[in-house]
């Protein structure tokens, strides 16, 4: 018969057995290193996107009238800068990687003083990976570079062509200042001050025929981004519009057409108007963002007034198309190995 102390025992052994073999499946999951699983938002509940790349058209106006534009002038208002500042800070707190000052005309506004301390303040103090600015280019000065170029991780200028009659066609230009001409310089600029430089195009029936392969090729950009033309209710086709680009807009078969010719050309990046119209987090001159689902503009309600999270959620954006458009890319020049 065995003592009350041994039956203690065995009974306490089975336990911790019991114990060890309820761990096993946790134990063996780990030593293979399996991810751990994401968190599934509740049936019913809608997963928020993280604003991970953001534009920010912080204002409307510009010194050129190009046909097409489909973020126009429709207002001439710009946040105070320490508004702006704190809705950049509400969006980092938020998840935001890269920034992207857009417009109108972004140099415009206090002749670029105003971006030039938004970008400082994006990569001092926020410490922003990824710091950029989509411009026209010909309001850019070298001044500039020299006072805030080192914050600066990627400028990318719009270039639709590179013979000036089709510029004057399309509206792109001013007077009698040279497109093409300030194009090179600011690809010089770019090298001096360590920017990373890129283009961006906008394919439309006014050059749908042109072939770019050597201007691109020798200005050497680190990313050639090619657009579709888009119509967008409300901006560039319908009553209430700036524009009317309708005439400017070519098909599916055109756009591959000029893809085609421009195979060779390794760092162009294409999208067509099924990959541009959702897959952009958009911010407007107020902070709201705005959804593109229907055609047009629609806005949220301003980050400052009720928070990024809340906002996000009217944005329309589409996080799946996002990555497979390739929105995330190597966007900071600390990452870029380039011979500057
Ligand atoms: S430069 Fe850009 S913002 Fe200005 S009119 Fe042309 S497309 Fe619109």
């Amino acid at each position: 018969m065995a003592s009350v102390p041994g039956q203690l025992l065995r009974v306490l052994l089975r336990l911790l057995g019991a114990f060890w073999s309820s761990l096993a499946p946790f134990c063996a999951w780990r030593r293979w290193g399996a991810p751990i699983p994401r968190r599934v938002p509740e049936a019913g509940v809608v997963a928020r996107p993280v604003p991970v790349s953001v534009n920010y058209h912080f204002t409307r106006r510009c010194n050129y009238k190009c046909g097409f534009c489909f973020h126009t002038a429709k207002t001439s208002f710009v946040l105070p800068l320490a508004a702006a500042q704190r809705g950049l800070g509400l969006l980092k707190q938020a998840g935001m990687e890269k920034i992207n000052f857009s417009g109108g005309e972004p140099f415009l506004h206090e002749r670029g003083e105003f971006v030039g301390k938004l970008v400082e303040f994006c990569k001092q103090e926020l410490k922003l990976p990824s710091v950029s600015i989509v411009s026209n280019g010909s309001m850019v000065t070298e001044r500039w570079f020299k006072r805030y170029g080192e914050y600066l991780d990627i400028l990318a200028v719009s270039c639709d062509s590179f013979n000036e009659e089709v510029n004057g066609l399309i509206g792109r230009g001013q007077g009698k200042k040279n497109h093409v001409k300030n194009l090179q310089k600011l690809r010089g600029w770019c090298r001096d001050y360590g920017v990373a430089f890129k283009i961006n195009s906008v394919v439309n029936r006014f050059n749908v025929e042109e072939d770019m392969n050597v201007q691109i090729q020798a200005l050497s950009p680190v990313r050639w981004k090619v657009f579709q033309c888009l119509l967008i209710e409300g901006e560039n086709t319908g009553e209430d519009a700036l524009r009317e680009a309708e005439k400017f807009v070519i098909s599916d078969e055109d756009f591959e057409l000029f893809l085609q010719r421009h195979k060779d050309v390794s760092c162009l990046v294409p999208e067509s108007n099924k990959k541009m119209r959702d897959s952009y987090l958009i911010l407007d001159e107020y902070m709201r963002f705005l959804n593109c689902r229907n055609g047009r503009k629609e806005p949220s309600r301003s980050i400052l007034d009720v928070g990024v999270e809340n906002a996000v959620q009217f944005s329309g954006f589409d996080e799946k198309m996002f990555f497979k458009r390739g929105g995330k890319y190597v966007w900071s020049k600390a990452d870029m190995a380039l011979a500057w």
